[in-house]
């Protein structure tokens, strides 16, 4: 009997080591979320965010400030791609970054349905509603126009990361802003040439966090 009690009681330490190695890190959540406005990060980094003007593809103001948002972490690996590009006489410009859950679901309600491919699903929850995804564009040093293969948001077939029917400049600037982000560890996605998601995104939690809310 005592040896019996011993192995149980030993295959249910072992069991518990064995669940608490499965056990995922804790997640960043509403209330310990880490958004951080990024050009007190990097003030380099330029933003533009197009929800917040009728310079969208809804034509309609989305957010009620053109101040834009990413995890802290996201942030600093942003402004460690700015430092990059601005060796090589770049910079960074944002389109959109943190998206409230609400904000993800005025837009996917707005997407005419044969292009709700390209607008996740809110059910399907956008990575930038964790503050872990980013849509930005390559502009020159002075913060000037520069080609790319699109628009933003521009629901068309050049928008996919392996169009290659461009012009020379567009080709070679979406190689440029590619390879910078990749560089620090950015994750690509195939539709959209303007997009990218950290690579940690799933330590963060979605969130419903409105703008005028956060500091
Ligand atoms: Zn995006």
């Amino acid at each position: 009997m005592q040896l019996n009690q011993t192995a149980a009681e030993q295959l249910k330490k072992l069991t518990l080591i064995f669940f608490m190695t499965l056990a995922p890190s804790a997640a960043l959540t509403q209330s310990t979320h880490q958004l951080v406005e990024v050009q007190r990060i990097n003030p380099n980094i330029l933003v533009e965010l197009r929800y917040a003007t009728t310079n969208n593809f809804t034509g309609n103001v989305i957010y009620k400030t053109a101040r834009c948002f990413l995890q802290r972490p996201v942030a600093e690996r942003l402004s460690r791609v700015q430092k990059k590009l601005e060796a090589q006489g770049y910079r960074l410009k944002i389109w959109d970054g943190y998206r409230p859950m609400s904000a993800q679901q005025i837009l996917y309600d707005a997407t005419p349905d044969d292009k709700k491919g390209y607008v996740a699903d809110p059910k399907l929850i956008s990575k930038h509603s964790r503050g872990a995804a980013v849509d930005l564009t390559l502009v020159d040093s002075a913060g000037g126009y520069i080609e790319m293969p699109t628009d933003f948001d521009a629901f068309v077939p050049a928008a996919a990361i392996t169009y290659s029917k461009l012009s020379k400049a567009a080709l070679k600037h979406r190689t440029i802003l590619h390879d910078a982000m990749t560089s620090e560890g950015f994750l690509t996605v195939k539709g959209e040439w303007w997009h990218f998601n950290a690579p940690d995104w799933k330590d963060y939690e979605p969130l419903n966090i409105q703008f005028d809310e956060l500091p």
